[in-house]
């Protein structure tokens, strides 16, 4: 196998805290082993139209601190077409390109997957959106820091529901996996999270306010997954207007704030031990796989794991927020 002698780097899809901390460790980590080191613009964007630069160790000074990524984020449609890869590969050969690390969520380590096979190019990714959505890792790149963005707002937003006295709706992300919503309930003392995973859970509202709020509380805090499919917050006091219409629910959307800020110091620790290790593993002739961590130990795992959602939240999860908000 041929050695690595120039890699790029890309962040892809949904921004999230920690991207540029990684995006150093793999520089720094590729430079430190005798690579060169090409920054690419927007995602696959920048692969597709050219968009690419020389970047040494002083172009990553200074940003192990910052939310957000300096090399920019997009979605790329022409990625998806056999056409867009295909003018992506002339691209990344022209500039002696002969890896990539990506970093990115589960469409951007699909369309790593789909441009590993097609090309023969070994790639790593590296797990980085703020959902923990992805298969094979216990956690992700920015997981943290939104976590602990949603207990700040959670812990201002009971600060009123309590003086009003209010049922308050928090959506947070996560469409595909509810860890935000079950983990941000746990650490804020919320009375219940409504998950993507557990369908039925939506029926938990009514048992909530049946047998919680009306009887000893006298204000609620649910956190909610964001879901396109039964309209998230909005469409959950839609309900309680309907089926409880004695009830003042307010609905807080914390949206795109979850994704930004400085990250915290385990995101920075994961993103820069994950960086460091994607170049390890392309030294070590790895390819198409993406480094996830499992009981604190880096792990390989392959693209086709990785995409594929884990389903590890279920009813024990959701009955540690009931117990302790009686
Ligand atoms: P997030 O989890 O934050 O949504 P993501 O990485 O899942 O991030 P997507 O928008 O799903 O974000 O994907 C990012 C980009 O990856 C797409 O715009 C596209 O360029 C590329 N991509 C996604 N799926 C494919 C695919 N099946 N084939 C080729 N490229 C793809």
């Amino acid at each position: 196998m041929a050695q690595v002698k120039c890699i790029g780097v890309l962040t892809s899809g949904g921004d999230a805290p920690g991207m540029n901390a990684a995006i150093r460790a793999v520089t720094r980590a590729a430079i430190f082993n005798g690579m060169r080191v090409v920054g690419i613009k927007r995602g696959y964007y920048g692969l597709v139209y050219n968009e690419m630069e020389e970047f040494y160790s002083k172009s990553v000074s200074n940003i192990i601190q910052q939310g957000g990524t300096i090399l920019k984020t997009a979605r790329c449609k022409e990625f998806v077409t056999p056409e867009g890869r295909k003018q992506a590969f002339d691209n990344m050969r022209a500039e002696g390109i002969d890896a990539l690390v990506v970093i990115g969520g589960d469409g951007s380590l699909s369309g790593a997957r789909i441009f590993a096979e097609e090309y023969d190019i070994p790639i790593v990714g590296l797990p980085g959106t703020i959902d923990n959505d992805l298969g094979g890792t216990d956690s992700t790149i920015g997981y943290d820091t939104a976590l602990n963005t949603i207990v700040e707002a959670v812990d201002k937003i009971r600060d009123t529901a309590t003086s009003h006295e209010r049922l308050f709706l928090v959506e947070v992300m996560g469409h595909m996996a509810g860890y935000l919503a079950l983990n941000g309930a746990i650490a804020s003392g919320a009375e219940a999270a409504i998950v993507p995973e557990m369908e039925t859970e939506i029926d938990q509202l009514a048992d909530l306010i049946n047998h919680g709020f009306r009887k000893s509380k006298n204000s609620a805090i649910v956190l909610v997954a964001e879901n396109p499919a039964t309209g998230g917050a909005l469409g959950l006091k839609q309900r309680i207007k309907e089926e409880f219409p004695e009830y003042d629910a307010r609905v807080t959307i914390l949206g795109h704030l979850q994704r930004g800020g400085s990250p915290t110091a385990a995101d920075r620790i994961l993103a820069s031990r994950m960086g460091a290790q994607a170049i390890t593993a392309l030294k070590e002739g790895q390819r198409n796989v993406m480094i996830g961590i499992k009981n604190g130990e880096l792990v390989y795992v392959p693209f086709s794991k990785a995409t594929t959602h884990k389903h590890t939240i279920g009813s024990a999860e959701l009955d540690i927020v009931k117990m302790l908000s009686i």
